[in-house]
C-alpha cells in the first residue's frame, strides 16, 4: 500500500482516517471517532473502584521502515511533539535505509526466594539434581501454554544475602507471561520448600527481563544533519558526544532514557500494553553495570559519512492475554500495524524507541529542545485557557511574538479577540 504523506499533518482526524482505510476498515474508523471505545461495563471488569473512563489522543506516526517492511505506528501520547518528532525521524532514517533489528531471545524471568535455609550449598545442589522434575512440574501447573508451543526452559539458582533464588526461564509465546509465571512460580513452592528444608518468602515474576533483549539500529545520512557538509559533520560528532554524555552522566541517562521511553510508551499503550513492566525493564536494564546509563548509543560512521544509532533493551512485548482483548481501541492499533507477532512488535517498539531518540538528540545539539517545542506549548496554553479551534489557529502567531508566553497572556489574547468580535 502506497501512500502520499504529503501535507499529512494539516488534515483532518477524519481525512488522515481515509487515507488508511486500507489497514483501517469502517468500523475501526468510526470506532476511534465514537468517543466509546471502551464500555463503562468492561472498563468496570477490568479495574476496581471505576467511576468512569479516561481519553488520550490517539495518532499514528507514518512510514517506519523496519526489517524492509513498512509500519504505521499507533500513538497514545499526551506530550506535544512526540509523534511529529518520530515521523520526522521516520522519514530520514527510511530514506537512510531503514530500521534493522535483531531478537536476541524472548524468555521471561521469574524467581522465588528461598530463606531460612541451614546449608544454602546442599540445598542449591538438591535443587540443581532435581531440574528435571520442577521444569516438568511448571509446565504441568500451565499445560496451555506448553501445548501452545512454549513453557519451562530453565531453571538457575543464585545466593544472595540471607537467600537461596531459584530463577525460572519461560517462553510465554504471544504473552507477557506475568500470570503465567506467576502460576508457574507458586506451584514449584512446597517442593522446593521440601528440597531446601528452607522457606519462601515470594514467587513472582521479574521485570528484570535479561532473556527478553531486542536491538534495533539504524543509519542517518549527513546530508539530513544538515545541507551545509561542515556543519553536517559537526553535528555528527556533537551527536556522539551526546551519546558518550548519556554513558557518564546519570543525570543525562535519565532524561536521555525518558525521551526514548516518549516514543516506547506511545505505542505500547496503544496496543494495550503493560507499560510500567517495560519501563521497569529499560530501566533496570539501563542500570545492569551498576551506573545507570543511556540505553542507545551513535557514532559518527566518518566513512560512511553517516550517524549509526543503536538501542538494546529488553522488550517483553505481548499480543495476546492481559487487557488486550479487552479494549476494542486496542485492536485498532494492531489492525494499523498489520497483526504482528509479539516478537515483530517488539522489533518494531524498540525502532520507534530508537527514532525518537534520534529526533530528540538531533534537536538537542541543533537549535535547542525549545525551538520546536514553543508552538506546540502555545497552542496547549491556547487550549488551556478555552480557545476554540480557529480561534487558537488566529491566536498562535500573536501569542508566539508574546515576551511572556503564559497562561495569563494567552487568556488575555483570547478576551481581546472575544471582545473584538462583540462589537
Ligand atoms: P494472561 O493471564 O492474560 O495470560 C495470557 C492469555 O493469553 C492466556 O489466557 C492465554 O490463553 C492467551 N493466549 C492466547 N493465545 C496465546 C498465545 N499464542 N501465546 C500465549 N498466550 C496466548 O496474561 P499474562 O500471563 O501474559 O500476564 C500479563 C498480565 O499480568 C498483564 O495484564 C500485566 O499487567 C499483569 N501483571 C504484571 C505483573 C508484572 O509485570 N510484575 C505482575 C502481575 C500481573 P491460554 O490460557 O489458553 O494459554
Amino acid at each position: 500500500m502506497t501512500i502520499n504523506w504529503t501535507g499529512f499533518s494539516k488534515k483532518t482526524p477524519s481525512e488522515r482516517q481515509t487515507l488508511l482505510s486500507e489497514l483501517l476498515s469502517d468500523d475501526k474508523q468510526e470506532l476511534l471517532t465514537s468517543n466509546q471505545q471502551l464500555s463503562i461495563e468492561t472498563a468496570n471488569q477490568m479495574a476496581e473502584h471505576v467511576l468512569g473512563t479516561f481519553s488520550l489522543p490517539f495518532s499514528v506516526a507514518p512510514d517506519f521502515l523496519i526489517d524492509g517492511k513498512t509500519y504505521h505506528i499507533p500513538m497514545v501520547t499526551e506530550e506535544p511533539s512526540v509523534v511529529a518528532a518520530a515521523s520526522f525521524a521516520a522519514k530520514l532514517i527510511k530514506r537512510s535505509g531503514g530500521f534493522t533489528t535483531t531478537i536476541h531471545n524472548r524468555l521471561m524471568i521469574g524467581q522465588v526466594a528461598l530463606y531460612d535455609i541451614k546449608d544454602k550449598k546442599i540445598a542449591e545442589q538438591a535443587i540443581l539434581s532435581h531440574k528435571a522434575q520442577l521444569l516438568s512440574q511448571a509446565d504441568q501447573a500451565h499445560p496451555s501454554i506448553v501445548k501452545r508451543g512454549g513453557g519451562a526452559r530453565d531453571i538457575w539458582t543464585e545466593e544472595k544475602g540471607d537467600f537461596l533464588i531459584l530463577y525460572l526461564s519461560v517462553d510465554t509465546q504471544e504473552a507477557m507471561g506475568a500470570n503465567m509465571l506467576n502460576t508457574m512460580l507458586e506451584a514449584l513452592v512446597p517442593t522446593l520448600e521440601e528440597l531446601t528444608d528452607g522457606q519462601s518468602l515470594m514467587a513472582i515474576l521479574s521485570n528484570y527481563a535479561t532473556e527478553s533483549l531486542v536491538t534495533a539500529e539504524c543509519r542517518v545520512d549527513l546530508r539530513f544533519l544538515s545541507r551545509d557538509k561542515a556543519e553536517a559533520q559537526q553535528l555528527a560528532q556533537k551527536m556522539e558526544l551526546a551519546s558518550q554524555l548519556a554513558q557518564v552522566d546519570p543525570y543525562r541517562a535519565a532524561t536521555h532514557n525518558k525521551g526514548i521511553f516518549n516514543g516506547i510508551d506511545a505505542i505500547v499503550l496503544a496496543t494495550g500494553n503493560d507499560w510500567r513492566a517495560i519501563e521497569a525493564a529499560g530501566h533496570s536494564f539501563a542500570n545492569q553495570s551498576g551506573n545507570y546509563r543511556g540505553l542507545s548509543t551513535w557514532h559518527y560512521d566518518k566513512e560512511a559519512q553517516q550517524v549509526a544509532g543503536k538501542l538494546t533493551m529488553p522488550m517483553p512485548i505481548a499480543t495476546k492475554g492481559g487487557s488486550i482483548g479487552l479494549n476494542p481501541t486496542v485492536q485498532v492499533a494492531h489492525d494499523l500495524l498489520g497483526n504482528p507477532t509479539a516478537k515483530e512488535l517488539a522489533s518494531i517498539i524498540v525502532s520507534v524507541g530508537l527514532a525518537q531518540n534520534f529526533a530528540a538528540l538531533k534537536a538537542l545539539i541543533g537549535t535547542g529542545i525549545q525551538a520546536g517545542h514553543m508552538k506546540l506549548q502555545a497552542k496547549s496554553l491556547l487550549l488551556l485557557a478555552g480557545a476554540t479551534e480557529s480561534e487558537v489557529t488566529a491566536l498562535l502567531p500573536k501569542l508566539l511574538q508574546e515576551k511572556h508566553r503564559n497562561q495569563e497572556t494567552a487568556q488575555e489574547l483570547l478576551m481581546a479577540l472575544r471582545n473584538n468580535k462583540n462589537e
